[in-house]
């Protein structure tokens, strides 16, 4: 399990606070009806709040605090890079 060979400790979408901000690990499989604000393209990757570097799949997040957060993933509280 990849998630678990990883530090610091990917997110837990089920988690609440990763829940409540609607945290997915792949963003193609945002829920579009409860999060209208998506739009395609939008990914952590591609966030300003991401921590990791160019190419990885995994980085730290300035939401989710010691944590890691997929690349492909997204969440409600997605802001695009300047
Ligand atoms: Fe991903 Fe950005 Fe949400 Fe963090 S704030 S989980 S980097 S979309």
């Amino acid at each position: 399990n990849p998630r678990l060979a990883l530090a610091p400790i990917p997110s837990d979408p089920a988690s609440p606070q990763a829940s409540g901000l609607g945290y997915v690990e792949d963003a193609t499989k945002v829920d579009k009806a409860k999060f209208a604000r998506y739009a395609d393209g939008q990914k952590c990757g591609v966030c300003a709040l991401y921590q990791g570097g160019e190419g990885s799949e995994w980085g730290g997040c300035g939401i989710f605090a010691g944590q890691a957060v997929a690349a492909a993933g997204w969440c409600s509280a997605f802001a695009p890079k300047a």
